[in-house]
């Protein structure tokens, strides 16, 4: 299979990175998605024979599956519960960290009445974490990898979320914060980005060419003592999104959904979620059963969406242009893997224009009573066109991904949002405006 390599391989010199020192408890050493490579635990994220990216491999709890559900049940109420399972010390729970996760599955009855479907629909509603995005899982996992081989400051090159997930989990565990962002992000982002006080930088290009620049960052001096969270700690903070996996099935009574609509940036989120469902196979937390990983995208920036369509192993780059900033990445990094997975699983991966996705977003908040960034009107948008399509079976059980607050994202419906009425406080003015009884 093809592999894009778009990011520098040259690891940093790092404060104490040695292997020895480190503890993440379960996780054994990184492994290449490629060539199967094996390498130490390190602030590292390609191969260095294949340029694959590198990935955590573990030593597993083995035992009996009941005594770890269990254990995982009384655990804490955060992702911390599934530490056993994740790249963390044990005693992570005690660290300063926002403990996120463990967010609702929502049954939304209403919202599969308007969609048609049978089988049981669930949101999975990540806008109430500590940022309000899903960001804080994948954050809090890279924390624990840069304390554990001495990193000082936290860095991200950034579509909106994960510069705020950064700056606050920086601000929370003590580490200095130096997050970058395209300059054109939505107001909510770059507020949230900044308050925490760490240092924001606006960098005059698309996500993609902010990411190039972090990647020469790690190869030169000026980063050093870095741990970008998405670059060098990568294979790290992808395993954050593994949680998604674990919770939906917990939340199920430890059932796999049938069918799970993802939206896509990278691609790690959608990857991530599969390696986890894989792994509660594995433990026996869970029956095997064949489950459908569906992707979703913008128009405006639907590069795997377009592979995807075309039979395509390999991804061709666009330049985004969709009100869907967080999702808005032209190159995505795991996009053959997303087709992989896709394909492998009978999903498949969809878009939808901006008019769709602040229906949807709209569509969700009046059935649900939920208010989604423009990455939740993107997956509710395409789960509704998979099944009027008939790529989604309508009579099986479905979760769709909410992975942000709509509060992150005013812009994109408040031209269509207002007042139905603005009157005089009188009982005749409202008389007037024909809206009581
Ligand atoms: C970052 C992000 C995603 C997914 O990102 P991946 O790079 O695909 O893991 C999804 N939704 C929101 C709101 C995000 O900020
Ligand atoms: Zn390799």
């Amino acid at each position: 299979m093809a592999v894009q390599v778009t990011e520098s391989t040259t690891a940093p010199a790092t404060p104490d990175a040695s292997a020895a020192s480190v503890d993440l408890g379960p996780a054994a050493a990184l492994s290449c998605r490629e060539c199967g490579e094996r390498f130490d635990l390190g602030p590292i994220f390609a191969c260095a024979l294949c340029f694959g990216p590198l990935e955590v491999a573990y030593d597993l709890p083995t035992g009996d599956p009941q005594a770890l559900r269990e254990r995982i049940e009384t655990g804490p109420n955060s992702i911390w519960r599934y530490a056993p399972l994740l790249p963390v010390p044990a005693d992570v729970a005690s660290k300063p960290n926002l403990n996120p996760g463990l967010t609702p599955l929502v049954k939304a009855d209403r919202l599969a009445g308007e969609l048609g479907v049978t089988g049981g629909l669930y949101v999975k509603d990540d806008s109430g974490n500590p940022t309000h995005s899903f960001k804080d899982r994948v954050v809090a996992i890279a924390v624990e990898a840069a304390r554990a081989f001495g990193f000082t400051t936290l860095s991200c090159s950034s579509t909106g979320n994960l510069a705020g997930a950064v700056g606050a989990a920086a601000a929370r565990a003590g580490f200095r914060s130096c997050v970058f962002i395209p300059h054109d992000l939505e107001a909510g982002k770059v507020v949230m980005a900044a308050v925490y006080g760490g240092e924001l930088v606006a960098i005059e290009g698309t996500y993609d060419d902010v990411n190039r620049f972090c990647s020469e960052l790690i190869g030169d001096s000026l980063g050093e003592g870095w741990g970008f969270v998405n670059v060098n700690l990568r294979p790290y903070y992808g395993e954050g999104s593994k949680t998604l996996a674990y919770e939906i099935c917990e939340q199920l009574g430890w059932e796999i959904p049938d069918q799970i609509v993802i939206p896509i940036a990278s691609g790690s989120q959608l990857t991530k979620i599969d390696k986890g469902l894989k792994e509660l196979i594995k433990l026996g937390l869970v029956e095997d059963k064949p489950y459908k990983i569906f992707g979703a995208q913008a128009e405006g920036c639907s590069p795997v969406s377009r592979a995807f369509k075309d039979g395509h192993d390999v991804v061709r780059p666009v330049k985004p242009n969709t009100i869907a900033k967080s999702l808005a990445i032209g190159n995505p990094a795991d996009g053959p893997y997303v087709l992989d997975i896709a394909r492998r699983t009978g999903g498949a991966v969809e878009d939808v224009t901006d008019e769709q996705v602040v229906d949807a977003i709209k569509l969700l908040a009046r059935t649900e009573g939920i208010f989604a960034e423009t990455a939740g009107g993107v997956t509710v948008g395409v789960t509704r066109k998979l099944i009027e399509t008939g790529q989604l079976d309508p009579a099986r059980t479905t979760v769709v991904l909410n992975t942000g607050d709509g509060l992150k994202t005013l812009d994109a419906v408040a031209p269509t949002t207002g007042p139905t009425a603005t009157i005089k406080p009188s009982l005749d003015a409202f008389r007037a405006a024909g809206l009581a009884g």
